[in-house]
């Protein structure tokens, strides 16, 4: 935790919240109303929290009344504390390199005991990362720029090695959340897709995804299959932000595949991670970058294809890409033979059932 967390506030209005099972939207809810979260299995989302310090924002996550429902495997309760779990085995085993910029940082995961209140309580703190995009694509916030935000966010998780995983339904950005509060933003840079864009949730993340798409995740114009993305998500992605509509674009998506397909051709040794932010910085110079601020793109000569010069941009200024001096600022594939995940919830559980508490609040290994 920041050093200044000694204390963290939750106010005492607009800080408690669900997610309404049926809209997927945020409800504000009292204190009261919250503490029979899990004595029923109404599917009932998270019970979720603002907190603050002076200078830190944070998001509690809470399972109430866990002792109640923790042998019911199959209720819907606790499959919402399973999900929470693996998020935290997630971040904790698969995300170190991306918490803070693409995911939120988590901190880890607590349990206390309320008593007559509402039982033992499992809750985790992350950082709080702003408003999701379900809500603020019903405002002026719907903007290209900010559609374009999202799709690089997807882009920049993929290139770390991470697929979302269960993406559907009508709540399928419920987990991309802007930080519309962070400091320092006008109102143009909310509209233009400058502030912090994460994604949360990731209790069904997978890792060791190597993505292999062919095109960035921009108006492209026209449809295309997802064997022609080559990158089954990100294919899912383009059509949910209305990118593969039939539209007027300056690049059309089969010059797009037409660009990258002759490039991996003529520079076998480029991976496909560097293809891609050629193809960016040739095609589409108008917008934004994957890693605005981390890299800087320029070209050798100005035929079709030229080859691309791609630097880190690090404290001690522009570094080239080199083997000594890999693209560092980019996220590190994780090898494939990583050991298949242990059922965190299920461990949790098992510590849960045996834990017993006096009044205080212990930390809860995942
Ligand atoms: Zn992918």
């Amino acid at each position: 935790m920041p050093a200044d967390a000694t204390a963290l506030i939750v106010p005492r209005t607009r800080s408690l919240f669900f997610n309404n099972p049926f809209d997927k939207r945020p409800q504000e809810i009292t204190l009261d109303e919250a503490k029979t979260w899990g004595l029923d299995d109404d599917g009932m989302g998270l019970i979720f929290a603002r907190a603050k310090t002076t200078t830190s924002r944070f998001c509690f996550r809470l399972v109430l009344n866990a002792e109640k429902f923790i042998c019911h495997k199959k209720s819907k309760r606790f499959r919402a504390f399973a999900r929470l779990v693996k998020d935290a085995d997630f971040h904790c085993t698969r995300l170190d390199e991306i918490e803070g910029s693409i995911v939120p940082i988590h901190y880890g995961m607590w349990l206390m005991d309320t008593g007559d209140w509402a039982g033992k309580v499992l809750f985790s703190i992350t950082q709080w990362c702003g408003i999701s995009w379900n809500e603020l694509s019903h405002t002026r916030m719907n903007t290209e720029a900010n559609r374009i935000l999202v799709g690089r966010t997807f882009e920049a998780l993929h290139d770390s090695g991470v697929d979302y995983g269960g993406l559907s339904g009508f709540d399928i950005f419920r987990h991309v959340v802007i930080d519309i509060s962070a400091p320092g933003l006008t109102r143009d840079d909310l509209l233009n897709g400058k502030a912090p864009c994460y994604i949360t949730g990731l209790s069904e993340a997978h890792i060791s995804h190597q993505c292999m798409r062919r095109v960035p995740v921009l108006p492209l114009g026209s449809y295309l299959p997802a064997e022609e993305v080559r990158c089954e998500e990100i294919s899912h992605v383009l059509v949910l932000l209305g990118f593969m509509k039939r539209s007027d674009t300056r690049v059309s998506a089969s010059a797009a595949l037409k660009w990258h397909d002759k490039y991996s051709e003529l520079y076998p040794d480029a991976d496909n991670l560097e293809v891609l932010i050629a193809q960016r910085a040739r095609l589409y110079p108008e917008v934004s970058s994957v890693y605005d601020g981390q890299l800087t793109v320029s070209f050798e000569g100005d035929d079709e294809y030229p080859k691309a010069i791609i630097l880190t941009i690090d404290s001690g200024g522009e570094r080239e890409q080199t083997p000594d001096h890999p693209l560092d600022p980019l996220p590190v594939l994780y090898p494939d033979s990583l050991s298949p995940e242990p059922d965190a919830s299920e461990m949790v559980a098992a510590k849960l059932g045996r834990a017993t508490l006096g009044d205080s609040v212990v930390a809860f290994e995942v």
